[in-house]
């Protein structure tokens, strides 16, 4: 796809952020040039536009970038999937690893019913932790998850094995 190139080009590397050893990927730079924004966003829009996607889920923060353009532009509902204590109403939630220690994520109980096809949106896929409390937390509501979607994978980190079955796409390797 010739639209990937300008996409890769656009998203800068910070050095050591948020810590030494650490190389960011920043889509901050993706979201200035409107052209690799909107090839972005179509790339996705076309691959899920027939698929009969019910909710798109957008992981806090930077899937409330990329989800909400693609969820109106197919015709489905969105849902944030959110860090602990910012959603008002009932809520399951999910715990999940980080590097040290652990996070959680949560969800509004009734966004997603059982029968409800989910695509689950973020911007990058690491150790694919992130992901997988999304998708246990749509699936306990009952939702099937068609597909898990990011503009950036680091593939060294093998997130794609923690989703077992699930399928991954993405647009840009880092
Ligand atoms: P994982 O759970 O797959 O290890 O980490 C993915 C989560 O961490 C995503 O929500 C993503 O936004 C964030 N993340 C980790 N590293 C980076 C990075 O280099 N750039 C950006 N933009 N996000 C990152």
């Amino acid at each position: 796809d010739h639209r990937l190139a300008r996409i890769s080009s656009s998203i800068r590397i910070i050095p050591d952020f948020p810590k030494p050893g650490i190389m960011f990927q920043d889509i901050t730079t993706l979201l200035l040039d409107h052209k690799a924004f909107r090839d972005t966003i179509d790339i996705f829009v076309e691959r899920y536009r027939e698929k009969n996607i019910s909710v798109v889920a957008g992981i806090e923060a930077r899937g409330f970038i990329f989800g909400p353009p693609i969820a109106l532009a197919i015709g489905a509902k969105f849902v944030p999937m959110r860090k602990p204590k910012k959603l008002p109403g009932e809520v399951i939630s999910e715990e999940y690893a980080l590097e040290y220690g652990t996070d959680k994520m949560e969800m509004h109980v009734g966004a997603v019913q059982s029968g409800d096809r989910a695509l689950v949106i973020d911007d990058l896929i690491a150790t694919g932790g992130t992901l997988c409390a999304a998708v246990r937390l749509l699936e306990r509501a009952g939702a099937d998850v068609v597909e898990c979607a990011c503009v950036i994978e680091l593939p060294e980190l093998k997130g794609r094995e923690k989703l077992g079955h699930r399928s991954v796409f993405v647009l840009v390797k880092g």
